[in-house]
């Protein structure tokens, strides 16, 4: 059965209560039948934090999902709970607040410069606080940098509600604004579909935690940005601590 997935509801979930369902004693693999640790996957990194069983406590250092589950690998050399032991996890909340902080913030440039000069992502990638977006965007040019960097703030601070849907297949493929995301890469298999909307500025289906308020993000920098040819281009960020 699938893991219960806390985080794709409940983002700002930093602690929970479960089950050990399954481990894998040489790799040191926990399965739990609920999860709010985010497996990675979009370009956000996996969380970190703990999982305590009773008085032991065991280092969460990676976090990756197999097929439907989840698997929270942990360091030390305390034996593994039992299947059926009860657990708590505990996020590395810092971290994972940051990255919700930057995936958001990756969205709102992507909503500004498909809105502003109608640019398509094709990748990104994020550590906490930074960020980077490639985009078909063949007029960027420096002086674009700045008027970029402006018109992101002013979406921050517009104080903009993230929405978090879980919409079944059919009715997130009649959305227009999906489409110029590639939703149609999804696997057949996949009967729904999370969708993250930044209201009135940007649409994706998207797995990742995001804050529910644009003004949570805080002011963000343009700091430098790359041609990867003449279409492809790099747009690098930064978020204050
Ligand atoms: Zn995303």
């Amino acid at each position: 059965m699938a893991t219960h997935l806390l985080y794709q509801t409940a983002g700002y979930l930093s602690e929970f209560q479960s089950r050990v369902r399954s481990m894998d004693l040489e790799n040191r693999l926990i399965e739990l039948d609920q999860t709010a640790f985010y497996p990675g996957g979009g370009g956000q990194p996996c969380d970190f934090g703990m999982i305590e069983a009773g008085d032991v406590v065991y280092p969460v250092t990676r976090v990756r999902k197999m097929g439907d589950l989840v698997f929270h690998q942990v360091g030390g050399d305390a034996p593994l709970p039992e299947i059926t032991t009860s657990v708590r996890g505990v996020l590395d909340w810092p971290r994972r607040f940051r990255l919700m902080r930057t995936h958001t913030a990756l969205h709102i440039l992507c909503g500004v410069v498909f809105r502003d000069y109608g640019a398509l992502v094709t990748g990104g990638d994020m550590e906490p606080l930074q960020g980077r977006m490639d985009f078909e965007f063949e007029s960027l040019h420096k002086d674009l940098v700045q008027v970029i960097e402006a018109a992101v703030n002013r979406e921050v601070e517009a104080a903009r509600k993230v929405n978090v849907s879980i919409l079944p297949r059919e009715q997130a493929f009649q959305i227009p604004d999906l489409i110029r995301t590639k939703i149609n890469l999804l696997p057949e298999g996949i009967a729904h579909v999370r969708v993250v909307e930044i209201q009135g500025l940007d649409l994706q289906a998207d797995g990742g935690t995001h804050v529910q308020d644009t003004t949570e993000v805080g002011a963000i920098r343009v700091v430098d940005y790359k041609s990867k040819g003449k279409i492809n281009k790099r747009i690098y960020i930064q978020l204050q601590e």
